[in-house]
This record gives structure tokens, sequence and C-alpha cells, in this order.
């Protein structure tokens, strides 16, 4: 087995991530054959026209269509596969355990697959499962479906994936790490070579299964780790007059053993990721036996951020019913149209059912949030539009077009109270009542 014979590339699963895989190993000239079981995806991809909105991606798709990527929903095509992504969703259960249905179903049809091609494939795990699951469920799966043996006739390996909405285009391309799970056999080798290759100069960790799957899980509690103790500070020095937090997070940030990423604070983490993978571990260490105190106070924290913005709210407003209310961004973050457990949603819900009217702006997130909320709420293109008539603002996710919001901008305001969830306007003389999260009130 040499290098070389690596060219042919199957990726199961064309979401964010799948979808990032796919572009970029077609526009590094590899034959890829991008697969989803949703047909319309399949065809919009084809067309280059993408489920979702994520910068480069469109851009990066377009240059691999252009090359060598295959878009369909024909699984036989990984017949020729030398190696196989599986990228995949493992969404959240009610309990807070992953949804393995859809990781099941297609390492059932791969091993199928394998069971009629000469390759000896290696299979790349990508999804985010708990540990134990590839040695547990996946490898059974493969095994019995393709009337194979793992490590003799096909590799299987944990590769978690840690590219960041908004970035995963870059993340993609530059990793800050590869971690690659599984026994030590002539797959692994080939692996190591073929992603030094992919990344020269990123740390290659090699372990075992149960290790790789737990790095995922480590990096993102972290995260929501940092997340939540910043926003409980923030809670703190917003009442302590005169208190910033964005000071504060800025010079511990300086310090190296704690860095300055993630220290944000706001109204708290959502997406697809931090929530559901907190919220897997938990389950996780419950069933384990392991009481997950600090990852459950993470998990609290984070809850109550929302609950806070409405007190502060029915602080300024009084009783909200029939206010008009205005919410400035949906999406999760910034750059993307993703609003899985978003906060802004989660705030809406609870608005609604204190029967206030709500209106919300998004420069990329509306036909999103239209599938949540349908008529319930209003829907606005424009910053004026949603701020006219309006008794309170929450700035909610720092888009950029928001930075740019002064006196004009809210003179048509029912009445001027503004919640600024991102300190986005916290330099500005503005004519209204502003509360900024993590701000003590003088
Ligand atoms: P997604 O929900 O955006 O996309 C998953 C895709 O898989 C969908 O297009 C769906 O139609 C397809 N699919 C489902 N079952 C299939 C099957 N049997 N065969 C073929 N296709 C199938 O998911 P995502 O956000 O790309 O995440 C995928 C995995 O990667 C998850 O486990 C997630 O936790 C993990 N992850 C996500 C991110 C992120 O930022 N989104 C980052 C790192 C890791």
């Amino acid at each position: 087995m040499t290098l070389g014979e690596i060219m042919n590339i199957g990726v199961i699963g064309l979401g964010f991530v799948g979808l990032s895989i796919s572009s970029v190993l077609a526009s590094k000239n590899y034959n890829v054959v991008g697969i989803d079981i949703d047909k319309q995806k399949c065809s919009d991809i084809r067309n280059g026209v993408l489920p979702l909105f994520e910068p480069d991606l469109e851009n990066t798709l377009r240059i691999g269509l252009k090359k060598k990527l295959t878009i369909s929903n024909n699984f036989s095509l990984i017949k020729n596969c030398d190696i196989i992504f599986v990228t995949v969703g493992t969404p959240q259960k009610s309990n807070g355990a992953i949804e393995l249905s859809m990781i099941k179903k297609a390492t059932t049809t791969i091993g199928q697959i394998i069971r009629k091609s000469k390759k000896n494939s290696i299979i790349f795990i990508k999804s985010t499962v708990v540990p134990g699951t590839t040695q547990n469920v996946i490898l059974p799966i493969l095994e019995k479906e393709s009337g194979k043996k793992v490590n003799r006739d096909f590799g299987v390996i944990s590769n978690p994936e840690f590219l960041q909405e908004s970035n995963a285009i870059r993340d993609t391309k530059y990793p800050h790490a590869i971690v690659l799970g599984g026994k030590q056999s002539k797959y692994m080798k080939k692996a190591k070579m073929f992603f030094s290759k992919m990344h020269p100069n990123v740390p290659i960790v090699i372990t075992n299964f149960q290790t790789a799957e737990m790095i995922k899980y480590a990096n993102n509690s972290f995260l929501a780790t940092k997340i939540s103790f910043i926003n409980q500070l923030s809670n703190i020095c917003q009442n302590i007059p005169g208190t910033n937090i964005d000071d504060i997070a800025k010079i511990i940030g300086l310090d190296p053993r704690i860095g300055k990423l993630f220290l944000n604070a706001g109204p708290g983490y959502g997406g697809s990721c931090l929530p559901k993978d907190i919220n897997a571990l938990i389950n996780f260490a419950n069933k384990i036996g392991v009481n997950p105190i600090l990852l459950n106070a993470v998990k609290n924290t984070n809850r109550e951020q929302v609950s806070n913005i409405v007190s502060l709210m029915k602080k300024i407003l009084g009783d909200i019913t029939s206010k008009r209310i205005t919410i400035l961004g949906t999406a999760f973050k910034p750059n993307t149209d993703d609003i899985r457990d978003s906060k802004s949603i989660e705030l809406i819900k609870k608005l609604l059912k204190n029967k206030a009217k709500i209106i919300i702006h998004d420069p990329k997130a509306i036909e999103n949030t239209k599938k949540i909320f349908g008529e319930k709420i209003l829907y606005t293109k424009s910053i004026a539009d949603a701020l006219n008539k309006s008794q309170c603002v929450i700035i909610m996710t720092h888009w950029k077009q928001y930075d740019t919001l002064n006196n004009n901008s809210i003179k048509h305001m029912n009445k001027k109270n503004i919640i600024d969830c991102r300190r986005v306007l916290v330099k500005k003389e503005l004519d209204a009542k502003y509360y900024a999260i993590g701000i003590g009130k003088n």
C-alpha cells in the first residue's frame, strides 16, 4: 500500500462537516464522491446551490464541482473509494444521549458496499460519538454487513472533527490538530501518511478509539466551560457599578494559561455542537456512574442566561404582554444561518409565552427562523423596519451590521430601550436606556 493509492474519497453525509470536507478535498484534486440520503439536497448541491450559508463554501464547492466532485444519493459510488469519511448527524435525544440511528444506517450501507469491493478501504468516523461507540457499535456493524475483518480487509479510524461553523473551510484546510484513533495497523500508517501530506506541520495524534472519541468531548466541554465561566462573572459584574466584563476578559485572556478565545460574555453558548456535546457527556458520565458536577454547572449557568435577559426586560418594561420587541440576530453566531440551539430561538419562545410581539432581523437566518415560528412572529430584512415602533431591542448575535447602529437608527423606536448582549454599542453615546450584559450600571 502506498500513499499514491489514495485518490478516491467518499464522504457520507453532506451537512456542514461533510460538504466542507468534500469541497476542500475535491478542490485539492482528489476524486471525491459526496453522498447524502437527501435527494433534493444532492440535486441542489450539484447545481451549486448550498443548503446552508457558510463563508467560502460556495466558492470552494464551485471549484470542487469543476474538478472531480460527484454528488449523489447513490451509495454504490463509494465502492472504489480508498477512504470514506462518515459525517452524518448524531443529534441529541430528549434525555441528552446521542441519536445513533443515522450513523448505524450509514455504516450498515457502507458495510454492504465494501462486501462487494476489492478495495481495502479505510473508514474514518468523523461524526461525534461517545467513547466506546466505534468499538462497540460501528465495528460490529461493519464486520457483519461486509463479511470482512477489520484491520485485515478494511480499516476503521476514529477521526473527530474540530471545525467551527462560520470558519468551516479555513478550519478544514488548516486544522489545529489531527486525531486518529484505532489500532496500530497498516491502515493507521496509511491514514497518517494521507493526513501528513494534506496538512504538513499539523500535529497528528495517534491513540485508541475511546480516547479519540473523548478528545472531541473534552474539547467542546472545555470551550463551553470557558463561556459559562465568563457569563457567570458577567452576571456578577452587572451588579457592580462601573465594572466592564470585556476589560476583565481581555486581561485574563493575556495570561497564556488562560488564553483569550471563548471569553466573550453573552446570552450563552448555542449551535449544533456545544449544547449537544455537553449534554451527551453528562448523560454518558451519569451512565457510567460519574457525577459530572462541573459539567452540570456549566450547563445550568448557560440555561440561566436567557432567563436573566427576560428578567431584565421585565424590569425595564414591566408587563411585556403585547409589547413590541425587536430581536437582532437569530443565528447562533455571526456568519452562519444555523439556528440550531440558538439562544435567540430560546429567548423568542420565552417572550412568546409572555405574549410579547416579536419582530426579528437577521442577515442570513430568517428562512431558518421562519421554519420554527411561521406566522407567530414578524420578520424583516431591514434593521430600520425592525426597530420601528419597538419598545425594546435586544442585540443577540454580533453581526457586523449592528456596529453601525446609532441615535438615528433608533429614532423611530416607541421606547428607546436597548439590551445589548454583545456590548456592540457600549462605546456609543446613545439617547436611550442602554443595558449591556456584563457592564455594571452606575
Ligand atoms: P448536519 O446535520 O448538518 O448534516 C448531516 C447530513 O447527514 C445531512 O445532510 C443528512 O441528510 C445526512 N445523512 C443523515 N443520515 C444519512 C445516511 N444514512 N446516509 C447519508 N447521509 C445521511 O450535521 P453536521 O453539522 O455536518 O455534523 C455532522 C457530525 O459532525 C455530527 O456528529 C456533529 O456532531 C459533528 N460535528 C459537527 C460540527 C459542526 O460545526 N456542525 C463540528 C464538528 C463535528
